[in-house]
């Protein structure tokens, strides 16, 4: 059984059975990581306040088969920092980072990043796709082929025009 502890911020959490969370975290030591957050227990119940998502924590957790979150520090809460219209962004950013990171990969460079775009309220979706090998400058559309590009689609992983990412679910998009 392994501790370790790391400054995270929170991308997504998940109900896991009856009792139990399943948390995403971007940590700066280990990357992306997914830990469970017993919620059976009297005295962990007190950290799910602290894990919503855009929280900026520190993360104390076990390694044996699986993460298993001990102990959640809350350092600050981004969610209510953010306009409207960039949270929505924040939120998808979030949910693509989940979604598209490998797991425990640390990456420093996107940690200050993210650290950095987020004390400033100003996130561009197209700097984190480029970070992440998607450049974007020679792409065209996926269903059209036109040059004019929109946004990027990260269920097709593909970049796509205005009209023909009017197709795709909005949550599934990352607007450009
Ligand atoms: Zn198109």
């Amino acid at each position: 059984m392994q501790e370790y502890i790391t400054k995270a911020i929170v991308l997504n959490v998940r109900k896991r059975g009856e009792q139990d969370k399943e948390i995403s975290f971007f940590s700066e030591r280990l990357g992306k990581l997914r830990a469970v957050l017993v919620s059976g227990h009297k005295i962990t119940s007190k950290f799910s306040p602290h894990c919503d998502v855009l929280d900026y924590v520190t993360l104390r957790a076990v390694y044996k088969n699986r993460h298993t979150v001990t102990d959640i520090i809350a350092e600050k809460k981004y969610a209510p920092t953010f306009s409207p219209i960039t949270m929505r962004r924040v939120f998808l950013l979030a949910h693509f980072l989940d979604k598209n990171l490998p797991d425990e990969a640390p990456d420093d460079d996107l940690w200050r990043k993210i650290i950095h775009d987020f004390e400033r309220g100003d996130i561009l979706f197209s700097e984190y796709l480029s970070h992440l090998g998607y450049g974007g400058t020679h792409a065209t559309c996926a269903g059209c082929g036109t040059q004019s590009l929109w946004a990027f689609s990260f269920a097709g992983q593909e970049f796509l025009c205005k009209t023909c990412s009017s197709n795709v679910p909005e949550n599934a998009l990352l607007l450009l």
